[in-house]
């Protein structure tokens, strides 16, 4: 078992000690901060929650943290752009042109950043894995999300077995799934130089995916679904054409960042069990 990872107990604060390193962090926080908001893909409000959670990655885990954070960050930036008149065209965009807001920051940052803090901690190597694997989670359920929306054929929603509209929670599509199969494997080969070339590597892709598949999961069965009382559509948001909505499917405060945030931390408890096991 390859320990090349650096243990968190080696550090005498849960603060990274290295100063290059936190130098480096933060200039690149907020550098892809401020190009971010210079190209729409955050709001002003989701560009200061960002800073808050990026500087906070690079404080208590330094950059082997920060880089699958950013590596995330990236790319699900540039999936929902891309293509974003075909999706809006499918009504399955992202809202305010693809721009990220504050609850996506913190529904996909706090999970992973939770399972940092415990491996500053109690330095354990399993932590970390579950670290790695809540990111990866993210990373699989956000760009497969954004390129199964692409598919010329509807997705599948779970359980009920019917082709929805694209954009649909809890609806998958084969060109989704392999994307958010495949895509772990980035946060994976991020971690080399810190694990080792080992069969833990496997950890986040398999949680990272399962992560995933439990947010459609969820998203069929407990999150919450609204009908608009104006126009009829059946919406995942509480308003619609300037009206409350009802509800008419799942629990009224499981939105689709509850939905995030509890996969996200499903993934890591995952990762964690399958140190043990692997
Ligand atoms: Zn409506």
């Amino acid at each position: 078992m390859a320990i090349a990872i650096r243990e968190a107990s080696e550090m005498n604060t849960i603060i990274c000690t290295n100063l290059i390193e936190v130098l480096l962090g933060l200039s690149m926080v907020l550098l892809f901060g401020l190009l971010s908001l210079s190209k729409k893909t955050v709001d002003f409000a989701g560009l200061v929650t960002g800073v808050v959670v990026g500087s906070s990655y690079v404080f208590v885990g330094g950059l082997m943290a920060f880089i699958p954070l950013l590596t995330f960050f990236l790319l699900a930036s540039a999936f929902t752009k891309y293509k974003y008149s075909v999706k809006m065209k499918r009504g399955a965009a992202e809202g305010k042109g693809g721009a990220r807001s504050w609850n996506n920051v913190v529904s996909n940052g706090l999970p992973p950043f939770m399972f940092l803090i415990l491996w500053r901690i109690f330095s354990s190597q399993a932590l970390f894995l579950a670290f790695l694997s809540a990111i990866a989670a993210n990373l699989s359920d956000t760009l497969s999300n954004e390129v199964g929306t692409l598919s010329h054929t509807d997705p599948i929603l779970l359980f009920s077995w019917r082709r929805v509209p694209a954009g649909t929670s809890g609806a998958v599509s084969t060109r989704g799934t392999l994307v958010g199969l495949i895509t772990p494997i980035i946060i994976s080969i991020e971690a080399v130089p810190f694990l080792g070339l080992n069969w833990q590597l496997l950890t986040p892709i398999f949680a990272g995916f399962m992560g995933n598949l439990i947010d459609s999961v969820l998203g069929a069965t407990l999150e919450a679904k609204y009908r608009c009382p104006t126009c009829g559509k059946i919406i995942e948001k509480r308003y619609h054409c300037g009206a409350p909505a009802e509800l008419v499917k799942g629990v009224g405060f499981i939105n689709k960042d509850v939905v995030n945030a509890s996969m996200s931390a499903f993934a890591g408890i995952l990762g964690a069990i399958l140190y043990y096991l692997i």
